[in-house]
């Protein structure tokens, strides 16, 4: 027996996306969608040019035009970005997008011709094998079985950089992570509710601007961020003719609460899987909705979409802010009054 399995590449390439190994790294935020194509800077050689590396996603490839001058398979980026073989990327690939190691084995990497004196291997049929993550995906998240402790409460990034009371820090549960296991050490930890009100996960925010090879914002690999509405569960219980006001990220939810705006939730980037629209759809009984993106690009372009899948079932304004690269999160209370209306 190899230490290391033979596994199918094609198989495994079929698996995954490249846009799910770009969300993985944490760049699919800084690539722009058009049609079947994606552009963005090359995060492989780290280059800055937004259109030098692109991706077509329905051939599930990639090319950067720049200074590595090469392309290829989603298994191709994986080697390049780690330095792996090709074999160790596939299989570093698995664990990240759990797949069972099982499904994509083959022995010696040789297919085995079953002759009628040796009965069949018993295959799994490929109808049972884990689909990839795409976005139409609505693997629910289990409740966590833990809690996380040893959080900081008055950590200086929260009040002072995030500009957050401890009011706010300790009705979201944030806090800096002291402990020394685990994927959220060192980081700001957010947790992530379903719309039941269950904890289904932490995000770990970097206190700062990360060194580099280290993300902003760590997610567990199994969490699918698409089945969730960030803050959806607290938002459902404001009045019906509040406004439902959509935003990015969970800095902007929670700077808006504490300014007094409770019916904000976030899509955690901003792309809106068809489960978030229905989650949308169905929990919010509002009349009236705010798209309300980060004022760059991607919430540009993304904002028109968002706001033509809503407008089937919502009222639905799009908000544009006067400023480049505004954010929800920078807004001051008079600001907020002024688009958002309601009392204060
Ligand atoms: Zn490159």
């Amino acid at each position: 027996m190899p230490k290391k399995p033979f596994v199918d590449f094609r198989d495994i390439r079929s698996r995954i996306t490249m846009e799910q190994v770009l969300e993985h790294y944490g760049v699919l935020g800084t690539f722009k969608h058009s049609g079947h194509n994606l552009s963005g800077p090359c995060p492989i050689h780290k280059g800055t040019n937004p259109t030098q590396f692109r991706v077509e996603t329905e051939k599930n490839i990639w090319h950067c035009f720049s200074e590595c001058k090469h392309g290829g398979n989603v298994l191709d980026f994986i080697c390049r970005m780690e330095n792996l073989s090709i074999h160790d990327a596939a299989i570093k690939a698995c664990e990240w997008f759990d797949i069972p190691l099982d499904e994509v084995k083959t022995s010696n990497g040789k297919t085995a011709e079953p002759d009628e004196h040796t009965p069949a291997p018993a295959v799994k049929p490929k109808a049972q094998s884990k689909p990839a993550r795409k976005p139409e995906d609505n693997t629910p998240n289990p409740p966590l079985k833990f809690k996380l402790d040893k959080l900081q409460r008055e950590h200086p990034y929260l009040t002072q950089e995030r500009g957050l009371t401890l009011e706010t820090i300790i009705d979201f549960g944030l806090g800096y992570f002291t402990g020394d296991k685990g994927l959220m050490v060192g980081r700001i930890v957010i947790p992530i509710h379903n719309a039941k009100g269950e904890l289904v996960a932490y995000a770990g925010r970097w206190p700062g601007e990360p060194p580099e090879d280290t993300e902003k914002y760590k997610l567990p690999p199994k969490f699918n961020k698409l089945s969730e509405v960030f803050n959806l569960d607290r938002a459902i219980k404001e009045s019906a003719d509040e406004p439902l006001v959509i935003v990015e990220g969970f800095f902007s939810v929670i700077k808006l609460h504490q300014l007094g705006w409770h019916k904000v939730v976030a899509l955690m980037g901003w792309f809106m899987s068809p489960t978030q629209e229905e989650l949308i759809r169905e929990h919010v009984k509002a009349s009236h909705v705010i798209v309300m993106l980060d004022e760059n690009e991607a919430g540009q372009e993304a904002r028109e979409k968002i706001a033509g899948r809503l407008a089937k079932f919502a009222f639905v304004k799009v908000h544009v802010f006067d400023k480049p690269e505004m954010q929800p999160e920078h807004l001051s209370a008079e600001e907020a009054q002024r688009i958002l209306g309601g009392t204060v």
